[in-house]
């Protein structure tokens, strides 16, 4: 079943602005902000979900899996040596997701770059920068924010990673991956990026970051270029993994 949200829309801000906080602020007071989840009252150290929700967030039993153990992905190539995701696709992640990505509902870079940290550094494994995965220059212009950037900015707080922002650019205009084949994104995605100074990444361990990773391919297509740059290793990162 679709997780219903049931709430007054207060999540719903598209761009910050000072009136539009003012409104949210005489929401939060008129209608409590609610838990997506439960349905009940969100504390003030809560948001969009209570801490008894989160934690019954459908988590990934091995968040990280060598490139190895992802052969289903039936890439020809794999370029990239790891994946580190949080959550399994459910409704309620997949909702979420769609609402940080497409409803402007940002504050939630906070919620998964917290949940990924953690992870990573559980995992143990050095990062010496971060690279979110670019949007398109329209694109951009159109939702106003890449949420790969905010998530990798929300990481980079807690591990202390700089986060290399503008090197990696997407020079294709690429089509949605969702509706497309297996074979259809790989066609999709090749030669869709580009890295402005291949040089800054020699040598360097790098966490690439994506909002969710399904089959691999755009991921793949950014760390041909990483790798070819020299990068010594890719660890491609995201929220969720199917
Ligand atoms: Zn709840």
């Amino acid at each position: 079943m679709p997780f219903e949200i049931k709430s007054s829309g207060w999540w719903n801000e598209e761009i910050f602005s000072p009136a539009r906080f003012l409104c949210r602020s005489l929401l939060d007071f008129v209608y409590p902000p609610v838990c997506w989840g439960c349905h009940l009252s969100l504390s003030s150290d809560e948001f969009v979900l209570c801490h008894r929700c989160v934690k019954a967030l459908p988590y990934l039993q091995q968040p990280a899996l060598p490139a190895s153990r992802l052969s289903w992905l039936q890439l020809e190539k794999i370029f990239f040596d790891s994946s580190l995701a949080v959550y399994q696709y459910s409704d309620i992640v997949q909702d979420l997701v769609h609402q940080f990505k497409y409803n402007g509902m940002t504050s939630l870079a906070s919620l998964f770059g917290k949940a990924i940290a953690s992870r990573l550094s559980q995992n143990g494994d050095e990062i010496e920068a971060l690279v979110p995965v670019p949007l398109h220059k329209s694109r951009l212009r159109e939702r106003g924010y890449n949420q790969s950037l905010l998530l990798a900015q929300q990481i980079a707080q807690v591990l202390g990673a700089p986060v290399n922002k503008g090197q990696l650019v997407r020079v294709k205009n690429t089509i949605s991956q969702a509706t497309l084949s297996r074979q259809e994104r790989m066609s999709n995605v090749t030669n869709a990026f580009q890295l402005k100074q291949p040089e800054v990444f020699g040598g360097k361990s790098i966490g690439l970051v994506d909002d969710v990773f399904t089959t691999g391919s755009t991921m793949n297509e950014c760390s041909r270029l990483l790798k070819d740059a020299g990068a010594s290793s890719v660890m491609c990162i995201s929220i969720v993994r199917v």
